[in-house]
């Protein structure tokens, strides 16, 4: 499809801090846009519905499904995520450059829908530090937080599957990592 050079998906581990990397790449791009997905799980504090996720009944998100407006879900921990059509193919066709923060199976799926698309893997520094970091922001139940820990050693097994693979020490420039990788696909390189 038209455009597939302009879909970026972004994975790591809950913890590895994926979303602040990707708020401050566009921060300082702010060409570069992101997808605001579906989901069912209860918004956190912080959350913003229609800005952080589309937060939705299971049976609105099923509904969703049936219409299929979904390019792809996922349940994950419990809850289901899904990327809306509408904010992936209208930015494709015009050509705007866009991100997905996804977890591994939707990236594995959006990979074999738009073959164009460029998958990166964040990698946190450590499995210490990517624990440290989910408790750190205690939102979550130790049962979640376990749920969750369990979840990113199955997804950093899949990390080879991905383009390109980041590593957050430092934000910021892991950030910069990130535009370059941008930058480079854009050009068709
Ligand atoms: P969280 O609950 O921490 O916001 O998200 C849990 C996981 O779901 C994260 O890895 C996040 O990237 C992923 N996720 C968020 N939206 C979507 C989506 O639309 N599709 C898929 N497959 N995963 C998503």
């Amino acid at each position: 499809m038209q455009g597939e050079h302009c879909l970026f998906v972004v994975s790591g581990p809950s913890g590895a801090g994926k979303d602040t990397v990707v708020a401050r790449l566009r921060a300082a791009h702010p060409a570069v846009q992101r997808t605001v997905s579906a989901t069912t799980r209860a918004m956190r504090p912080g959350d913003e519905d229609g800005v952080t996720y589309h937060f939705i009944s299971t049976a609105a998100f099923e509904q969703k499904l049936a219409e299929d407006a979904l390019v792809e879900y996922t349940n994950y921990c419990g809850n289901y995520y899904g990327t809306l059509r509408s904010e992936v193919e209208p930015r494709m066709a015009a050509g705007i450059p866009v991100i997905l923060v996804i977890e591994v199976e939707g990236a594995g799926n959006i990979k074999r829908l738009y073959p164009g698309a460029t998958t990166v893997f964040v990698m946190p520094p450590s499995l210490a530090e990517l624990e440290r970091r989910l408790r750190g922001r205690g939102t979550e139940s130790e049962e979640k937080i376990q749920s969750r820990l369990q979840r990113a050693g199955q997804e950093m097994a899949l990390a080879a599957n991905y383009d390109e693979h980041l590593v957050n020490d430092d934000a910021d420039r892991c950030a910069a990592d990130l535009w370059a990788v941008i930058e480079r696909k854009l050009a068709g390189k």
